[in-house]
């Protein structure tokens, strides 16, 4: 049976399925981890209750930690607290950016400001940008233009 670190560290390799660049410890998702005789309980919060990602996630927590040796893998799904954004590691914005998508800043739950904050473009870090869209290709996103590069950018959005 592996310890508790080296099951947070196999699911360093799950990926989100919508954005393969992060895995789902640096996204937040996982919550706990609990090792037992009978096997090994992975907590998660999906980012949105909806989230159609949900299924493909836990079926892949589950391939990830079978192909590491372990026989019986139950994912439990918890709401609440709900997921926030806040909960990504510094190390998963930085991948965010890295992917194109700016990152949401820490906003310790003082989320209606930071819909009005400025937001630098993931490509030139350029503050002089524009909201085009307040919804992206998912939920969680809103798609802006920079005025300086012209890209246009994905943002998640601060929840
Ligand atoms: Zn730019």
């Amino acid at each position: 049976m592996l310890t508790k670190d080296e099951i947070w560290n196999a699911l360093e390799a799950v990926k989100d399925p919508e954005i393969p660049a992060i895995s789902v410890v640096e996204l937040g998702i996982v919550r706990d981890v609990a090792v037992e005789d009978e096997g090994v309980t992975v907590t998660i919060t999906p980012t949105f209750s909806g989230c159609p990602a949900l299924t493909v996630m836990a079926n892949d927590i589950k391939a990830k930690l079978r192909e590491e040796g372990v026989e019986r893998v139950a994912v439990q799904t918890v709401l609440a607290p709900a997921w926030s954004s806040d909960w990504i590691s510094a190390e998963g914005k930085r991948k965010l950016k890295a992917f194109g998508l700016a990152p949401p800043r820490q906003h310790g739950g003082d989320i209606v400001m930071t819909f009005f904050d400025v937001v630098a473009c993931p490509r030139c870090d350029s503050k002089n940008t524009t909201l085009q869209n307040s919804f992206g290709s998912t939920l969680c996103r809103a798609i802006w233009t920079c005025n300086d590069c012209q890209e246009t950018f994905e943002q998640f959005k601060p929840i």
